[in-house]
């Protein structure tokens, strides 16, 4: 793997509280992705906003708004993260599909390459930029534009599992399933939108949980214990 795109849950950095940050978690998470940066590996990252907000999270306003909020949520959380990242000695960048001022620069794939050759971790925030989407759809989206060798999903549980585990103890984990597969079954391992994006561009994606120990680094070096 030469270049890949981490996708981390906003939940993931919020560890127990659900909320917020969790500190030791995300740098945990940075002295991986330094580990790789380290081997040469060029990285981008996308982080969800549910730690913060969700569109659905208020059925009393407008939906579009609502989405906005939650973009506006993973600029914050790249912004938070790019930093504990550069506090474990990182470069990195933080891109959006919007204009925020001299917070994060706009997205181009020129751009993002220009970060890529100089060994910056570089952070796709703000989504797609458009409501209704998730940052799943961002995440396979800038995987596909950058022509990363691979999505790696990083969750809170440790891989995809033909029904959810936490309620059904017998609950069986594939090794590997299609996108086909998961698209049938509902497996909402990502969204729909995402997993045709996903099938229809032939992007590999492998999940794995983002609490085991080192699971980012190995997934990387082949030592895989999720779904591909
Ligand atoms: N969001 C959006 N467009 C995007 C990406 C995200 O509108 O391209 C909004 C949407 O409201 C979403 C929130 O940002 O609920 C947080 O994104 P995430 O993907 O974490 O949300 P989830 O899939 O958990 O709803």
């Amino acid at each position: 793997m030469k270049r890949v795109l981490l996708k981390l849950s906003g939940e993931a950095l919020a560890g127990d509280k659900k909320m917020g940050f969790d500190e030791p978690t995300v740098i945990k998470v940075a002295q991986q992705v330094k580990q790789l940066s380290d081997a040469g590996i060029e990285i981008g990252i996308v982080i969800g906003g549910g730690n913060f907000w969700r569109g659905r999270s208020s059925e009393n306003i407008d939906r579009t708004k609502a989405d906005q909020i939650g973009m506006l949520a993973t600029v914050m959380n790249c912004i938070y993260v790019s930093e504990i990242f550069r506090s474990v000695g990182m470069m990195t960048q933080v891109l959006t599909p919007f204009e925020c001022g001299s917070f994060t620069k706009l997205f181009s794939k020129d751009r993002a390459n220009k970060y890529f050759s100089r060994g910056i971790v570089t952070f796709f925030a703000g989504g797609t930029g458009h409501p209704y989407f998730s940052t799943d759809t961002a995440t396979v989206l800038r995987a596909i534009e950058i022509e990363a060798d691979v999505i790696l999903l990083a969750k809170s549980i440790d891989g995809v599992y033909d029904s959810d585990p936490k309620s059904n103890p017998n609950a069986k984990k594939y090794e590997e399933i299609s996108i086909q597969e998961v698209i049938d079954k509902r497996l909402g391992v990502v969204d729909l939108a995402a997993s045709i994006l996903c099938m229809e561009n032939k992007m590999p994606l492998l999940v794995f949980g983002l609490n085991e120990e080192n699971s980012i680094v190995n997934t990387v070096n082949g030592v895989f214990n999720g779904t591909k």
